[in-house]
C-alpha cells in the first residue's frame, strides 16, 4: 500500500487520474451528485452532463473537483467529502487562472503574412 502518495508533478496526476481508485471514486462522486454540478446548483441552476454529440465539443462537461487540492493535500485524494462535481465553467470561476476549458486558439497576427 502506498503511504505517503504525492502529486507534485504533472506525472503523478496523470498516474493518479488514470487509476481505477480514482475512476471508481469519481462515479461515486458523480452518483452522490446526482451528476449535477455542485456550484450551479448554489447559484440555483440545474446543469447536469450533456449528450456527447458526434464530432462536437460537449457543452457541458462535469468534472469532478477536489476541494482542497491533491497537491497540497494528498492523503485528502481518495476523500469522497472532498469531491465535488462541477461543470467547467464553474471549475473556470473557482481557478481562472488556470484557464481551464479556454480556447487557447487565438491567432496573433493570423492575417499577416509577410
Ligand atoms: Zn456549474
Amino acid at each position: 500500500m502506498v503511504t505517503s502518495a504525492e502529486y507534485q508533478t504533472k506525472e503523478q496526476k496523470k498516474k493518479f487520474y488514470r487509476s481505477g481508485r480514482w475512476e471508481s471514486l469519481r462515479i461515486h462522486a458523480l452518483e452522490r451528485d446526482n451528476y449535477e454540478c455542485q456550484q450551479c446548483k448554489r447559484e440555483g441552476k440545474v446543469r447536469v452532463d450533456s449528450k456527447k454529440v458526434q464530432g462536437e465539443r460537449k457543452s457541458i462537461e462535469l468534472n469532478v473537483h477536489h476541494k482542497y487540492e491533491i497537491e497540497h493535500y494528498p492523503k485528502l485524494a481518495l476523500v469522497l467529502d472532498n469531491l465535488e462535481t462541477l461543470c467547467l465553467s464553474g471549475h473556470n470561476k473557482m481557478h481562472p487562472e488556470k484557464g481551464f476549458g479556454k480556447k487557447g486558439k487565438q491567432a496573433k497576427w493570423g492575417d499577416e503574412k509577410w
